[in-house]
């Protein structure tokens, strides 16, 4: 039996099992202080009888390289309490287990790479679109890493000013996709939760076209054989059409793949684990380190 961590802003999801059919899923633990939440993950594994390994996938920025001193900690993050500290390294030293570490949306990617909307691809990208922006690639069948590690939701994108006034939100460069796209950006520009707006609503309109914007910049950056979208934004289904044919539009026929053309519904997709696509991931994480 393994154990997983999926690690949010606002609250963490434990599970111990091998896969979707036995998972045990926790109730969700509120993230609090790095302390108290800590001591109740904990609790949760205890409880559970022996693990061979546990898997995490954070929030971040996050130190995945394991030559680092700081391996296993949660970074430059500004999320009041949590710089700094050494998570994985506090579960694997609580536990004495091996403890494998990487990005909440790497750890989705790998989840639905194992078992859901990308099992038979091994050359994707799972994106979440909620309250932040990201995105976990997958080249090979492997997770990239590279310098740190991917921060999709932070690609900087172009903005019209006459047809959107609204600048921006995220705190390093505004008008990145995460400062306009985000759950936030789209209350701040219309007054309202995007769950509120109705389906023909605008919003939604110019939501489409900066993910379109973002979706064909990584097709021409890593050529995916999908782009699976997932989190609260995405929700609204009502979207996907909209993406998919933004995406057709602004790449004009210049990638020359059926993919691209009638087999679009196939290429843009939902992701297949819904809510549980983090937490399964980094079940998967634990497995398939403890093979590795
Ligand atoms: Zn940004």
């Amino acid at each position: 039996m393994f154990g997983a961590i999926e690690a949010g802003g606002t609250e963490f999801v434990c599970a111990v099992g091998t896969g979707p059919t036995d998972a045990l899923v926790s109730e969700p633990i509120p993230t609090t202080t790095p302390a108290e939440t800590l001591q109740r993950v904990l609790a949760f594994f205890r409880a559970q009888g022996p693990l061979q390994a546990v898997g995490i996938g954070t929030f971040g920025p996050v130190d995945l390289n394991p030559a680092s001193p700081t391996w296993g900690y949660i970074t430059t993050t500004p999320k009041p309490g949590w710089a700094n500290i050494p998570f994985a390294p506090t579960i694997r030293d609580a536990l004495g287990l091996p403890v494998h570490f990487d990005t909440d949306v790497n750890v989705a990617a790998l989840g639905e790479h194992r078992w859901g909307a990308a099992q038979e691809v091994q050359n994707f990208i799972y994106l979440t679109i909620g309250t932040g922006i990201g995105g976990g690639v997958m080249v090979g069948g492997r997770l990239l890493h590279g310098l740190i590690h991917p921060e999709i939701g932070h690609m900087l994108l172009p903005r019209d000013p006459a047809w959107d006034p609204y600048e921006g939100g995220c705190p390093y460069h505004r008008s990145c996709l995460e400062g306009l796209a985000n759950g936030p950006a789209l209350q701040a520009r219309w007054g309202v939760p995007g769950k509120d707006l109705p389906p023909d609503h605008e919003a939604w309109t110019l939501e489409a076209h900066y993910l379109g914007l973002a979706l064909a910049n990584l097709t021409v950056c890593f050529s995916p054989e999908r782009l699976v979208l997932g989190g609260g934004v995405m929700r609204q289904t009502q979207l996907f059409p909209l993406v998919r044919k933004k995406v057709q539009y602004l790449l004009n026929g210049y990638v020359q793949h059926a993919l691209l053309q009638e087999g679009i519904t196939q290429f843009v997709v939902p992701p297949a684990l819904g809510d549980h696509a983090g937490v399964l991931g980094a079940l998967a994480l634990a497995q398939q380190g403890h093979v590795a």
